[in-house]
């Protein structure tokens, strides 16, 4: 059982919309604990005093407090699934959903999100901040604020943005297209490689053409496995024969992101193409990610990557590494033939590459 807080702003009158709002921990929920000197999960009962704002809703919501609040560091694909399986079970019963969650983690989150909640109808909206609520110049109550009003937004009884999305520092992205880019600053999230779907200024300015359609056919379907048997393994200038070989004969390992140099590029050394050929025959998938934020992977535009197209590494296309290792993870665990794995790898599942 989660603590459950529900709040109506809107009574006396009928709420325009309701909202499950879903709180994994992260820095937005911090307070400072003046006795112990640190900051500790803040107690969601009390969010009308921090966040006085919403009592100018006028929509009604309901917060789940995960039972162990995490640093966004310590996610795991356990954890989506559960977040996924609240998701289900109270599909009927809300109109959107609001993750707050860690930024640090987030992209990841919100990819595999993506994927996991297949034929998604509804907003599932992620947001957290960079610095406390419990702080004066805190972002986590405009970022909550708008998280919740983008939420709930629609037109003639239909949401706006039905799908998983991140919305931070005035933008909302598509969450399998977003990178944290930012540690310091409040533009925490980018995504280099697809437009922004809205952008909230004194109106929140949605970027239609760009979000996902409505389909009223729809049916939301749980997928429950995520296969960790992967890695991501960047290169370098340098990199030795060795760390290829102990990286790509990983026990039990089935997937490799490999991200590489530029429009996918890598060394043309023939202990290189060796490695990887071995490593395919013996039945591993590999992902060619590029090292790059902006642009995508062409195999064949320069003989670097022709080589990797001929042995069979599977083009990552624009998809950002957080999307891919997810996508990884997703399709492994859906699938057994190799082919059919490389080609759902190769193909867009739900927007993430283009
Ligand atoms: N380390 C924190 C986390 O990801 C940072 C944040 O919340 O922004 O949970």
């Amino acid at each position: 059982m989660y603590r459950t807080v529900h709040i109506n702003p809107a009574l006396p009158n009928q709420p325009r919309s309701s909202v499950l709002v879903i709180y994994t921990g992260g820095t937005l929920g911090m307070v400072y604990d003046r006795h112990n000197d640190q900051l500790i999960p803040f107690d969601f009962e009390q969010i009308l005093d921090r966040v006085p704002e919403i009592r100018r809703l006028d929509f009604e919501l309901t917060v789940i407090t995960l039972n162990h609040l995490i640093d966004s560091s310590d996610m795991h694909p356990t954890i989506w699934i559960d977040l996924g399986r609240i998701i289900l079970k109270n599909y009927q019963d809300y109109d959107s959903f609001v993750i707050l969650h860690g930024t640090d983690t987030m992209a990841y989150t919100a990819s595999a999100l993506s994927y996991l909640l297949e034929g998604l109808n509804k907003p599932v909206i992620l947001t957290g901040a960079q610095l406390p609520i419990g702080v004066a110049r805190t972002d986590a109550r405009e970022n909550f604020i708008t998280a919740l009003e983008i939420a709930a937004a629609q037109q003639d009884g239909k949401p706006l943005v039905p799908e998983v999305c991140i919305y931070f520092n005035s933008l909302l992205l598509r969450g399998n297209r977003a990178k944290k880019k930012e540690s310091v600053h409040f533009n925490a999230f980018q995504s280099e490689n697809y437009p922004h779907l809205a952008m909230a200024g004194v109106r929140i300015e949605y970027n239609t053409p760009f979000i996902a359609p409505y389909h009223p056919e729809a049916t939301l379907r749980l997928h429950e496995k995520m296969d960790t048997n992967v890695v991501v393994l960047p290169l370098f200038p340098g990199i030795s024969e060795s760390v290829m070989d102990s990286v790509l004969h990983i026990p039990g390992l089935r997937g490799v992101v490999l991200e590489t140099f530029g429009a996918g590029n890598a060394p043309t050394s023939p202990w290189f193409l060796d490695s990887l050929k071995r490593a395919l025959d013996a039945g591993l998938v590999l992902f060619n990610v590029s090292q790059c934020d902006g642009g995508r992977v062409t195999q064949g535009r320069y003989q670097t990557s022709k080589l990797l197209e001929r042995i069979g590494v599977v083009s990552g296309a624009d998809i950002t590494m957080e999307a891919a290792i997810t996508k990884m993870m997703f399709v492994l665990a859906q699938e057994s033939d190799g082919q059919v794995i490389r080609k759902r790898l190769g193909e867009p599942i739900c927007g993430e590459m283009g």
